[in-house]
């Protein structure tokens, strides 16, 4: 087991000892309502988590997270929380966990969500924080914090798309190396739009894992900057990220977004979802934090909500020419 993953292990059972907080929402975690479901032919898991409901539907617009004190910086964190020190972030348990062992990894500085330059940050502890998927929210696309940079991880192999995208049906390969260690592909499945990165670690090179998250940032890179040409006048391209990392590869998963919250979220009748996508949901972890939301959502209210937050089949497209575009220019 590598350092890192040992010392987030340690500082869980430490947390765990001290925190009344995390060990009562941990116990309430483990009886959470939940139920499998289907959408656009895909499996998807319904969790009712009333705990989330701060997240979820938080106000996000400037001025409302401008006057409320933020809670990733250090000054304003609960007094019991701890912290593991890694690069430029601190390693929080998260005291409202949507999974058993779910991390925030802020950013030491209060400084707005961004991913581009911070790819390696992203792929680097994917490889280093061994069993975890490190998953990032665009500060439009699901983030609750867009004003303070931060990832967040959870175990591995909890979301249903980490193990749909362990096969190879559906994908279109955008690009590969001459030696088929590093592909580019895409997936366009029923409810979402999905960029794969996948780099096989090398069984003869020192270092292997360290280059292939160096690799896999590179590509992320431009992606993100074909992807930010699509949607002119955003700081970012709009996406949510999970990066993983196994005994044999590593592997990036970007999917694109188009809208934040479906309009079911803002309406003011019996039709109303309060369903506020992140990474977890878009991979197929759908939370609901009502009672009335877990009983009402069907298929088709699930397949409308996801189709309408992701691009349309007309950007979808552009935005696969122009990706791989830059990856002919830029590989
Ligand atoms: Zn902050």
């Amino acid at each position: 087991m590598t350092g890192l993953r040992q010392r987030i292990d340690k500082l869980f059972d430490v947390q765990l000892a001290v925190w009344p907080l995390l060990r009562a929402n941990r116990r309430t975690l483990s009886r959470l309502a939940g139920r499998e479901t289907e959408a656009g032919g895909e499996r998807l898991a319904l969790l009712f988590n009333p705990e989330r409901a701060r997240s979820t539907v938080a106000p996000l617009d400037a001025e409302s997270v401008r006057r409320r004190p933020c809670f990733l910086c250090a000054t304003n964190r609960p007094p019991l929380q701890q912290a593991v020190e890694w690069r430029t972030y601190q390693i929080l348990i998260n005291p409202y966990p949507v999974l058993d062992r779910h991390l925030t990894i802020a950013n030491g500085e209060h400084r707005d969500q961004r991913i581009a330059g911070r790819t390696t940050d992203f792929t680097a502890l994917a490889v280093e924080l061994e069993g975890y998927t490190i998953l990032y929210n665009g500060a439009k696309c699901g983030a609750s914090a867009p004003d303070h940079h931060h990832f967040q991880a959870v175990l591995q192999g909890s979301l249903p798309l980490e193990q749909k995208s362990g096969t190879d049906d559906g994908r279109t390969v955008w690009w590969s190396d001459p030696t088929g260690h590093t592909s580019v592909w895409s997936l366009a499945d029923g409810l979402r739009r999905v960029i794969g990165i996948e780099v096989k670690f090398s069984e003869i090179t020192e270092n292997t894992r360290e280059l292939a998250a160096e690799k896999a940032a590179v590509l992320m890179e431009t992606i993100l900057a074909a992807l930010a040409e699509c949607q002119p006048g955003e700081p970012e391209a709009k996406v949510n990220a999970l990066a993983w990392a196994d005994a044999t590869h590593l592997t990036v998963l970007l999917l694109p977004r188009e809208k934040h919250r479906p309009v079911r979220f803002f309406r003011d009748d019996g039709g109303q979802v309060l369903f506020s996508p992140g990474a977890i949901d878009m991979a197929g972890l759908v939370i609901t934090v009502r009672p009335e939301d877990f009983k009402k959502l069907d298929s088709n209210m699930l397949e409308e909500m996801f189709l309408e937050v992701i691009p349309s089949d007309v950007d979808w497209r552009e935005m696969t020419k122009n990706c791989t575009r830059w990856l002919d220019k830029n590989p």
